[in-house]
């Protein structure tokens, strides 16, 4: 593609260069041949765009300036300006491969075949037939297609091009291997957890193709002013053509200046730069492990004023620890084996605290399960009904208790009886602190919003450094607490995605913890912390400002330079060169300022 350009551009050169040297007539087919050379796209798509209804675009202004260049005689002139405009085009496309290249890099995180294992005998197939089960190896050096757990065998995955954490991990038999990262250890055996169009690797590979296909505002602005700039940029230059001729009679004059003021005023420096730098923003937050799901969400991050956690794996590292035993009328090990029997068949952080615990499955069989919730779970074991979760989740079911748990905790009740409570701690990130700092000092005020209790919400926030705390919510509690501030606030909400989907919907902007490809909040989010690593949102906060900046400077500058040129071409006193080099001149620079954001 660049190759071809640069092809043209050379030919175009020799062409016109050998067209100066040629007497008379002859120069003229070679002047139109390097024309033709570099320009007859651009030619081709203008008066198509004209005869199809599109309003009147830069190939269009480009098509009538260099003709009328031609019809004056500045041959040169004309095949200057179709050559610059390639230029800056070969640029741009080299500006816009760079960027696309670090988000290509996440696009490379699949192996293009996996080693199964069946019977002993080693087959190749697709990522995509591997099933379920399957055995599968994984040699050094090699990447995991599908998410599985290690089988055999000691491996070190290097989860850099998934989580964006840059420590490699070691796994043995019984961890999880996500796919889309590599082993750098010895070779490890892998079973299949998930068919490939269920992981990691397929999930992520869609949130960034699709990433690139949302427009943010700022473009869509661009988009719409070209259409209304371009038909009054082509009647004033026609303006500027006619008018003054009549009245002078220096028709020639006239028209040429008429035609520099057609060639400046394209906008193509703001049409090139502005999708570039959201470009740039979106690969510079991937290279950080933040996957951010299109530009207008990376330009509403730079305008985001509060910043509202959850707290149960967001703010904490959500791996809670039995931290106390308070049983009213049963022993402390049928309190805890019950709570552990009906915990199993949740998936809320909470119960994985008690999977450690060993109780008799062959006793405790729980029936009829069903959670609420943020809520807790109800559930039988044999013909006595029990509750487990939060005080208000035993109180809605008509249970009294005048109990308070110190810390996170789980009430238990039988019968309509309460028997008792388990207190859980869950440590805060170590990182915590520090993110939440970051963000009060560039002004945005930080809350945090919880369904635990007020004692535990209390802490958590003060130790985090968080100025407001709402602690006993309910999912649908925190949804309207955001659908509220939104009026006032632009409330980016950050969620660990357990309970948080509705919320994380109603959000200016809605961060979910990546939770590695497990949720319907990485969905519905529009940006994902692809490593659970909080300290991460300041930092994309940073690019999101920095790419919003650019944007603005780049489209300040080019219409001041523009305008300047303008005025000047209107009066005489700059060339045709000088605009096409001022244009052009613009279009790079705006060009090379998207272009670098670290
Ligand atoms: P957070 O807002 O901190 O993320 P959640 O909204 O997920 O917390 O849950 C709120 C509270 O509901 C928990 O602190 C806990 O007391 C109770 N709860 C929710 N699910 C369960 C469960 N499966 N088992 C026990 N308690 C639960
Ligand atoms: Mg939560």
């Amino acid at each position: 593609m660049n190759k071809k350009t640069l092809l043209r551009i050379a030919v175009a050169l020799v062409l016109t260069v050998t067209a100066v040297f040629v007497p008379g007539r002859y120069s003229i087919i070679l002047f139109a041949a390097a024309y033709l050379t570099v320009g007859a796209d651009v030619v081709v798509t203008g008066v198509r765009n004209l005869f199809s209804g599109q309003a009147l675009d830069e190939n269009f202004l480009m098509t009538v300036s260099t003709v009328a260049a031609f019809c004056i005689g500045e041959n040169i002139e004309a095949v200057a300006i179709m050559l610059f405009y390639q230029v800056g085009e070969l640029f741009q496309k080299y500006a816009v491969d760079r960027s696309r290249r670090s988000v290509a890099e996440l696009m490379d995180i699949c192996p293009e075949s996996v080693t199964v294992v069946k019977n002993g005998e080693m087959t190749e197939c697709d990522p995509e037939d591997v099933e379920i089960g399957d055995i599968f190896v994984v040699k050094t050096g090699e990447r995991i297609a599908v998410d599985g757990v290690v089988f055999d065998g000691n491996g070190l995955l290097d989860t850099s091009s998934v989580t964006g954490e840059s420590l490699p991990v070691s796994v043995s038999v019984g961890d999880t291997a996500v796919s889309g990262s590599i082993n750098i250890g010895d070779p490890i055996y892998i079973k299949a957890a998930a068919r490939y169009e269920n992981s990691t690797v397929a999930k992520v590979l869609e949130l960034v193709e699709n990433a690139a296909s949302k427009k943010a505002k700022t473009e869509r602005f661009i988009t719409r002013f070209a259409r209304v700039y371009t038909p009054c940029v082509v009647i004033l230059a026609l303006i500027i053509a006619v008018l003054p001729s009549v009245i002078t009679g220096e028709i020639s004059k006239w028209l040429y200046r008429a035609i520099i003021f057609l060639v400046v005023s394209c906008p193509c420096a703001l049409v090139v730069s502005v999708p570039m730098a959201f470009f740039g923003g979106i690969g510079s937050a991937c290279r950080k492990g933040v996957l951010i799901k299109g530009s207008d969400c990376l330009e509403k991050l730079a305008k985001v004023n509060m910043a509202a956690f959850d707290k149960t794996g967001t703010l904490t590292t959500g791996k809670f620890k039995i931290s106390g035993v308070f049983s009213r009328g049963v022993d402390e090990d049928t309190l805890i084996s019950l709570t552990a029997a009906a915990e199993s068949l949740s998936n809320h952080p909470i119960a994985e605290a008690f999977l450690s615990v060993k109780y008799d499955k062959s006793k405790f069989i729980p029936e009829n399960y069903s959670e609420v919730g943020g809520m807790g779970i109800s559930v039988s074991f044999g013909k006595d009904k029990y509750f487990f979760g939060r005080k208000e989740w035993l109180e809605k079911n008509g249970i009294t208790l005048d109990d308070k748990a110190l810390s996170t905790a789980v009430y238990a009740a039988v019968n309509g009886e309460y028997i008792g409570h388990i207190e859980l701690i869950d440590e805060l990130k170590p990182n915590a602190f520090e993110t939440v700092q970051k963000l009060s000092e560039s002004g945005i005020k930080t809350v945090m919003l919880t369904g635990d209790n007020q004692v535990q919400a209390l802490r958590t926030a003060k130790n985090a450094g968080i100025e407001e705390c709402h602690s006993g919510m309910l999912p649908q509690d925190k949804a309207e607490y955001i659908e509220n501030s939104n009026s006032e606030y632009n409330t980016m909400f950050v969620g660990d995605g357990i309970n948080d989907a509705p919320t994380l919907a109603v959000a200016y902007v809605g961060v979910s913890m990546g939770s590695l490809g497990s949720d319907s909040a990485v969905e519905i989010s529009d940006a994902v912390i692809m490593n659970d690593d909080i300290s991460k949102i300041p930092e994309v906060i940073a690019v999101s400002k920095r790419t919003v900046r650019k944007v603005k400077e780049n489209i300040v500058f080019s219409l001041a330079v523009k305008g300047a040129v303008l005025l000047l071409g209107a009066f005489g006193l700059v060339g045709a060169p000088a605009a096409v080099f001022a244009d052009v001149g613009v279009m790079v620079l705006a060009v090379l300022n998207a272009m670098f954001n670290k």
